[in-house]
């Protein structure tokens, strides 16, 4: 037992210098990932469950990564918010959002709105409200098509910040989600304090919704709970019909999952609003 503990001790400290230098690496590789335009969306679809129509999408990162190929996010967003890096990433992925809005602002739906996922170093930042600001002055059309998604961290973390933060968004006229939504401290009681448009409640709620559980009470709970304060609910991670028919029943606004479609890429994304709005 002693050799086979000492045997995964080395294992284990090998693992994690693996780690130490592929982050070292992804840190390093980073300014010029940003320069080089190696960070690119792919675009989810929002339905919405009464309209059964395209209602958004929401921007999800990868990063086309020279060496290591097509990174998911969850193997670089870690890495970057220990760093601070986090922040120039949040305003590349909004500025991206920006200008694909501009490009695509012929054939979008009138109600489209589009999701822009934003850490809580990035949404604490100046940098990032600034941007906003000075775009809503560009063009108030193209931002009031934005939809800010922020985590219950960003709402605990910097609550006087975050307030600030949240009342400028609503003066320009750009939605804001809470991400993730009973994943973290999931404190019911705060959420009359800031004003949401959307709680997009987390996919580990969504699973197993076909078998008979409590799962099904709670997302009653929680929806009819934002219904009463005014707030829209996001149903994420929906990868079968029979969730979808749940969550309808539930009286969910907006689903998004691989039942409706997986992200894609921006051609592909056009290639979805058009073949929904022309069966
Ligand atoms: P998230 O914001 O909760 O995004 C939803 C994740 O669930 C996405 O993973 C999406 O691809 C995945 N997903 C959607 N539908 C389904 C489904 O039906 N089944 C399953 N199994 N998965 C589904 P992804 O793209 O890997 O993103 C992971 C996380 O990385 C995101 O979770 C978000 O927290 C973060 N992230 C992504 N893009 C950005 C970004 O631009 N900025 C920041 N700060 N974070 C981002
Ligand atoms: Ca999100
Ligand atoms: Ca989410
Ligand atoms: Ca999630």
């Amino acid at each position: 037992a002693k050799l086979k503990g000492r045997n995964q001790y080395v294992f284990f400290e090998s693992l994690q210098e693996t780690n130490k230098s592929t982050n070292i690496k992804l840190e390093y590789d980073f300014e010029h990932a940003i320069k080089n335009q190696e960070f690119i969306g792919r675009y989810q679809p929002l339905i919405g469950f009464d309209s059964d129509e395209v209602e958004g999408a929401e921007v999800l990162v990868r990063w086309q990564h020279p060496k290591l190929g097509l990174l998911q996010p969850d193997t670089f967003i870690p890495i970057l918010e220990k760093s601070g890096q986090i922040v120039q990433l949040d305003l590349y992925m909004l500025k991206l959002a920006i200008s694909n809005l501009n490009l695509w602002t012929d054939w979008l739906p009138d109600k489209f709105k589009l999701n822009v996922n934003v850490s809580t170093a990035g949404f604490a930042s100046k940098e990032f409200i600034t941007y906003l600001q000075e775009q809503h002055l560009k063009s108030a059309e193209i931002t009031s098509r934005l939809c800010v998604e922020i985590t219950e961290e960003s709402l605990i973390l910097n609550v006087d910040a975050v307030k600030k933060h949240l009342e400028i968004l609503k003066s320009l006229n750009i939605l804001v989600a809470l991400d993730d939504f009973g994943t973290g401290y999931s404190s019911l009681s705060y959420l009359h304090q800031f004003s949401l448009d959307y709680l997009k409640i987390d996919k580990s709620f969504v699973d197993d919704l076909n078998e008979v559980n409590n799962k099904v009470l709670i997302l009653d709970a929680v929806v009819n709970l934002a219904k009463a304060l005014k707030i829209k609910t996001t149903a994420e991670g929906i990868e079968t019909v029979e969730q979808y028919q749940k969550l309808k029943e539930i009286g969910c606004d907006v689903g998004q999952g691989y039942h409706i479609s997986k992200p894609l890429l921006d051609t592909d994304f056009k290639c979805f609003i058009f073949h929904r709005g022309n069966p």
